[in-house]
Formats: structure tokens, sequence, C-alpha cells
């Protein structure tokens, strides 16, 4: 039987490595992150519109259309006023179509009930149309400066990676494990930077199927990685990691718990 995702022995970060994995994506942000339009405004409106618009869309592909919109309605009462046949008109080429319609019934909601104001709680950010649990976080850091840790499929693999888990289904799921590593990576400070640098990581740098690690701000100390090469590749080639029998893991001590192994004496049938 597979033990459930709430069995799964959570990670402990040593404080040493969190340090340097934090540093390191700060400052690689800083030097090398991508100049994303929503990236230059300070509304979490425009936050809340580009986590729409860049819902199962690539960037490149919103980015005119998350400027066009935002000079049409730059406010959230413009976009309340606006009719829904203008505003699919911009957003339908983008495909998935149920996003123009969200965006109308986000600024109707926050104009009729939050005052015009997009909310500043999780919870009530959650309950905004077209805001799903990792959109809501998204405007919460990125829109209104708060600290919460993010996961998403990208940002899932390379922490996945970073600390040298198995990458097995999890990473395409948001298991406790996961989210309890993700909360503990997260800085005090710079946390939009920290961000926003995994996000650009995991987009352009630790693809899934071939990580670019030598341009890698966390090559040096990246789990994942052996003798230059990730191990993820590795296996695709037949090649199982060591790490794929452990169960635990200290990060930055480099211990490991060990499956325990079964007892031949002891393995009985069906
Ligand atoms: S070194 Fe490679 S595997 Fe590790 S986080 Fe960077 S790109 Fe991903």
């Amino acid at each position: 039987m597979t033990a459930s995702t709430t069995d799964e022995p959570s990670v402990d970060v040593d404080p040493a490595f969190r340090r340097t994995f934090q540093e390191r994506i700060v400052r690689w942000y800083r030097r090398a992150g991508r100049d994303l339009p929503w990236r230059s405004t300070t509304s979490p409106y425009h936050v809340a519109v580009s986590e729409i618009l860049l819902q199962q869309t690539q960037a490149a592909r919103v980015a005119p259309v998350f400027e066009e919109f935002v000079v049409r309605w730059p406010r959230v009462d413009d976009l309340h006023a606006a009719s829904l046949e203008d505003v699919k008109s911009l957003t339908d080429p983008l495909g998935y179509h149920i996003r123009g319609f969200w965006l109308k019934e986000l600024a109707r909601i926050v104009v009729e009930r939050h005052g015009g104001k997009v909310p500043d709680s999780l919870d009530a950010l959650r309950e905004l149309p077209g805001l799903g649990p990792y959109a809501a976080a998204a405007v919460y850091v990125f829109g209104l400066r708060r600290r919460a840790a993010l996961l998403d499929t990208n940002i899932a693999r390379v922490l996945t990676r970073a600390v040298g888990l198995p990458e097995d289904g999890s990473v395409y799921r948001d298991t406790r494990r996961l989210r309890d590593l993700a909360e503990q990576l997260v800085p005090a400070r710079r946390h939009y930077d920290y961000h926003q640098g995994l996000m650009d990581l995991g987009a352009t740098v630790c693809l899934a199927r071939s990580p670019r690690c030598q341009r890698c701000p966390l090559r040096r100390g990246c789990r994942a990685v052996v003798g230059g090469a990730p191990a993820a590749v590795w296996r695709e080639q037949g090649v199982v990691m060591a790490a794929e029998r452990t169960v635990g893991y200290r990060v930055g001590s480099r211990k490991a718990v060990k499956a325990p192994q079964a007892d031949p004496a002891r393995r009985t049938s069906g």
C-alpha cells in the first residue's frame, strides 16, 4: 500500500543551507531576472490581473495583453464599468475564455464588497474569481508584498532538486512535505525578489527535461547535481539515484535517513 502524503517525513533545513540558498536566488534575480511588465507595478489589482492572464499561458504571450489591459482599465473601477464584451475581445485571443468573465467578476466583487481595494488577507483573496490557492498567494506576495510561501510546479521542481528529494510524482502535487520545505525556505525579508527569482529559475534554467545547471546560481550545493550533471537527467538515461532509497533528509549536513531494509526472514506473502 502506498503511504499517504501526510505520512511523508518532513525535511529539516539547515540554517546555513537556507541562508545560502536564499542569497544565491535573490542575487541572481537582481542580476538576471526577466523584465516582465507586471514586475514594475505596485498595484495589487494589476498583479491580480496578471495572475489571471498568466494561467495556462506563457509570459511572453501575456505581456502585450497585460500592458494594453492596464492602459484601458488602469483601476479596478474602470474594469467594473467596462463591458464583458470589451474585456473578452482583449483576453479571448489568449485562449482559456473563462478568464474574461473572471476578471469582470473579480472587479465587481472588489468594488461591491471591498470598497474598491483588493483584500489583504489570503482567505479573502482565495474567494475572488479566478484566483486559486497559488494565484491568491501570488497576489499576496507580489501585489501586497506580504510574506507567504509560493508553490507551483516550477518552484516545486527547483526546491526538490536543490535539496535532493526524490523526483517522483510529488513534484506535481502540493504535498505536505513540499509545502513545509517551501515555507522553511522563504526569507524573512526580500521575499518578493526571492520568489520572482525562484519562478525565473524554474522557467528558464531548472527546466524539467533539460536543466541548464552550468548557468544555475544553485549549482554549487545543489543535491541533484552529481559530477556536474543533474541526477534527474541521469535517471532518464537509466541510472538510479542513490537518494531514491532514502526517506528523510537533513539538508546541509548531508545526513539522510535510509528506508528500512526489508527483513527477508519476516517477509510474508500476500
Ligand atoms: S543546479 Fe541544475 S538541477 Fe540544481 S537547481 Fe540548478 S538547474 Fe536545477
